[in-house]
């Protein structure tokens, strides 16, 4: 690529950085213009519900890369900085007055907290937690101790539960749902969940409608539909978050559940690419298109993306992967799992030492996820990659190592 090109990142984010340190690993030599809207440089996330939260890690360590990094790698980081439109057939983005060339794009834009929507969600002490500014502001709150409400009792709901009960602050858990992380867990995992934080001291709510926020200015309590008061001194909306598709909407780009983009990571227009939360991407092991909003996503997406703008086409493939730390109980997750997979353990649950596993109705592994199990995610990932079906008892039977399930060891 000549050196008077120019490639355009907009998302500062974890997937927009690696994307742009991508570009130049690979060789790219062309102008590199990283944008985004927030004052800070591209930063990772998971610390914001864990240990940045509990003020247990430095501000430092959440950033992708030291500051000098971009300048010392030409690339022109734009912080505070919002695009208003890209114009796909100019080739150009627009950021106020200016208009900005590209010969590729990326748009790793990312997605946006759900806000609720309840009279009271005006008042002070409401947090959301999304960005670091918004683990900023949790995190000082946090440091004053007292009683947390958290509404919603997914990913960002359970951790933070977690962290504040580590602060010493007294935690309620609401979830409209039957059980915590119902949605991908399911309820046999989500129960496990539920019994893990009330064994930390969370009064967990489930099946709790919330119907409105009460308090003079600040926040002292939350209604639910049953009638109940929970009282608290703050509260912490994990709801979910919307993919950011206003810029790809108005520019004409193909969207369905986030930005649609092939096994690529180009969208509807060709030369323009997404990734990470916002991108929905063809999956060719799961024949499906497949949006991803955890941060191993963000993290190899970006690179892919780079080096399909460089034409390399290469396709992303790889098993949706994501942590989580709540207390000591440490997990990760491969996969896809459907509702209704038949759920199989391989060790106890009660012991919080086990792997659980997801089975198609064809008995295939959709995922897998070890609790306080460690080194087996090559073997689940190759189990779900292999997509035959396999033997549950032999699944389930610890003395049976993983690997011997694989299609090449039966
Ligand atoms: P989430 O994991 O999608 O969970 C949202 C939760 O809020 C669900 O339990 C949902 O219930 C509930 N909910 C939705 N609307 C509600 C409402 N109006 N009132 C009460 N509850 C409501 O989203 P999140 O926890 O906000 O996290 C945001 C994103 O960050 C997610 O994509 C998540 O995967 C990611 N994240 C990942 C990690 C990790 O990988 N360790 C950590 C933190 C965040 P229903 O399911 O019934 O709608």
């Amino acid at each position: 690529m000549s050196a008077r090109s120019s490639h355009v990142i907009v998302g500062a984010s974890l997937a927009g950085a690696k994307a742009a340190e991508t570009l130049r690993t690979e060789g790219y030599d062309g102008r590199l213009v990283l944008i985004g809207a927030e004052p800070d440089r591209p930063y990772e996330r998971p610390p914001l519900s864990k240990d940045y939260l509990r003020g247990e890690s430095e501000r430092a360590k959440v950033f992708v890369h030291d500051a000098a990094f971009y300048a010392e790698h030409e690339i022109e980081l734009r912080t505070d900085t919002t695009v208003s439109a890209i114009d796909p057939q100019g080739r150009a983005v627009v950021l106020g007055g200016e208009r900005l060339g590209f010969d590729r794009l990326l748009l790793a834009v990312g997605a946006e907290p759900r806000r609720l929507a309840i009279p009271g969600a005006g008042l002070d002490g409401v947090h959301y937690l999304r960005d670091l500014a918004d683990a900023d502001a949790l995190r000082a709150r946090l440091e004053r101790g007292g009683r947390a409400a958290v509404i919603g009792a997914g990913w960002i709901g359970a951790e933070v539960a977690a962290s504040a009960r580590q602060k010493g602050l007294e935690v309620t858990l609401i979830e409209q749902a039957s059980v915590p992380l119902e949605r991908v867990l399911g309820p046999e995992l989500g129960r496990i969940y539920a019994d893990i934080h009330r064994e930390h001291g969370v009064r967990v709510l489930t099946g709790a409608g919330v119907e409105r926020l009460e308090g003079a200015g600040s926040v002292e309590g939350v209604r639910l539909a049953d009638g109940r008061l929970i009282e608290c001194d703050l509260v912490l909306a994990g709801i979910g978050v919307l993919p950011r598709t206003e810029l790809a909407a108005a520019a004409g780009l193909a969207l369905d559940n986030g930005i649609l983009v092939d096994a690529h990571l180009e969208t509807s227009v060709p030369g323009i690419f997404a990734a990470g939360d916002v991108a929905n991407a063809w999956h060719p092991l799961f024949e499906r298109n497949v949006r991803v909003e955890h941060w191993a996503n963000a993290l190899n997406q970006g690179p892919t993306a780079a080096r399909n703008m460089l034409g390399r086409g290469e396709p992303y493939e790889r098993i949706p992967y994501f942590f989580s730390d709540q207390y000591e109980v440490g997990m990760e997750y491969s996969g896809l799992a459907e509702p209704g997979d038949r759920v199989v353990f391989r060790g106890d649950p009660a012991g919080r030492e086990f792997v659980a596993f997801w089975l198609d109705a064809a008995g295939r592994v959709s995922a897998g996820m070890n609790v306080n199990v460690w080194g087996v995610t090559d073997a689940i990932q190759g189990l779900i990659r292999a997509r035959t079906s396999v033997d549950a008892a032999r699944l389930a039977d610890p003395d049976v190592a993983l690997e011997q399930l694989l299609p090449s060891q039966v």
